[in-house]
């Protein structure tokens, strides 16, 4: 691969990598941005084609971060890390003891957590080796669990776009179809319920839709009818890539607003939603909530503050409708000015 043509395509930033021939671990710690303060991001363990694909994916997740962060007027900038999990046998405990140390060789200019393939017990093993790390047992001082913050900022971010597009001031009666209801999902059906929102859900594992029927009269629905079924708000809360050709000319929603990451497949995605009227709420400000709640435990976890800084979301996500309305422009470019503007009037240390 071209690493340095692909640091510049990302905007890079710093990017580690560690090769520990005792444990097997091959990890990148990808550093996009640390103007705003040291680098925050989940550690993935997955599987991957090959050593550029896993370089990639830490070079993508990273510069995400530093959007996510800022948006969130958080003190920390974009990282993330990425373990490639290895094909034969292996010692788990021994190659997140070997992790924790990369971790703790870079002094607090990258700090760890959560992500795909990695959950708290994985935390707990990384803490032996170094405080760089968030998302540990609430019993230990950590702040556990992101996804209940997550959908409390999805929920405060959608009441936003109802009032703003459907000048509604609560949720009671709003018509929301939610793709994807695992630990995201299931926290936003519990929230919107609580609001009086009336649910359809569809989830590819049917135990899952079943169980947000029974607790919360949610209505499950055949994967690809999620698209189409007449609401008020899509909220999509499974993979990424949700909003592409296919699907977006069949939504009925005129609000698009849900956690997963990488939302749009292509940024022209952004423009179609927009040409539409269909008011989109931009990932990366929507789902900020289980990052507020990790970064909270950097400075010392308080759950008051994290859940106070969350309810903001509900401040971002109008100023970013009233701002797309003023400049004409498509919700997703707006979020990205606003975050480039702050990065800009960052004072240099010296
Ligand atoms: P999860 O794996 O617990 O839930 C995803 C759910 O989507 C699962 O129940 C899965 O069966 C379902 N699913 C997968 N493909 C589907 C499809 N085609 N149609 C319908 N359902 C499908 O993940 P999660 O932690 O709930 O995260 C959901 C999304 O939100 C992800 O994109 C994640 O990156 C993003 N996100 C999560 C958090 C968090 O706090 N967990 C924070 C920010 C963003």
């Amino acid at each position: 691969m071209d690493l340095f043509g692909s640091l510049s395509a990302y905007d890079f930033g710093e990017i580690h990598l560690k090769n520990d021939k005792a444990t097997g671990l091959k990890a990148i710690v990808a550093v996009h941005d640390s103007r705003l303060g040291p680098a925050l991001g989940g550690c993935r363990f997955i599987e991957y084609e090959n050593d550029d694909a896993a370089i990639l994916d830490a070079l993508r997740l990273a510069r995400g971060m530093t959007y996510k962060a800022a948006l969130a007027g958080l003190a920390h900038g974009g990282g993330k890390s990425v373990i490639i999990r290895p094909k034969g046998h292996f010692d788990r405990v021994a190659l997140f003891r070997a992790f924790g140390k990369f971790i703790d060789d870079l002094r607090g200019h990258y700090i760890t957590a959560e992500d795909s393939g990695t959950g708290l017990e994985d935390m707990e093993v990384i803490r032996t080796m170094t405080k760089w790390v968030t998302g540990v047992d609430p019993s230990t001082g950590g702040s556990g669990d992101p996804s209940p913050f997550t959908a409390l900022g999805v929920r405060r971010g959608i009441e936003a776009c109802v009032r703003y597009k459907l000048g509604k001031e609560n949720l009671k009666g709003i018509r929301v179809a939610i793709q994807g209801v695992g630990h995201v999902g299931y926290h936003l059906c519990k929230e919107l319920h609580a609001q009086g929102a009336v649910i359809t859900v569809a989830d590819v594992d049917p135990l899952k839709a079943e169980r947000a029927h029974r607790e919360f009269g949610a209505k499950p629905v055949e994967l690809d009818e999620i698209f189409t079924v007449a609401c008020d708000v899509f909220a999509p809360c499974a993979l990424g890539s949700a909003l592409n050709d296919q699907t977006i000319p069949g939504l009925k929603a005129s609000i698009v607003a849900g956690a997963a990451n990488n939302q749009l497949a292509e940024p022209r995605h952004g423009d179609d939603l927009h040409a539409r009227g269909i008011l989109y709420a931009p990932d990366y400000a929507i789902n900020a909530g289980g990052l507020v709640n990790v970064a909270q435990e950097v400075l010392g976890y308080d759950q008051k503050k994290a859940t106070a800084k969350t309810l903001c979301i509900y401040d971002t996500i109008f100023d970013i409708a009233e701002r797309s309305k003023k400049l004409s422009a498509p919700t997703y470019r707006v979020a990205d000015i606003m975050v480039e503007e702050r990065l800009a009037a960052v004072v240099p240390a010296r």
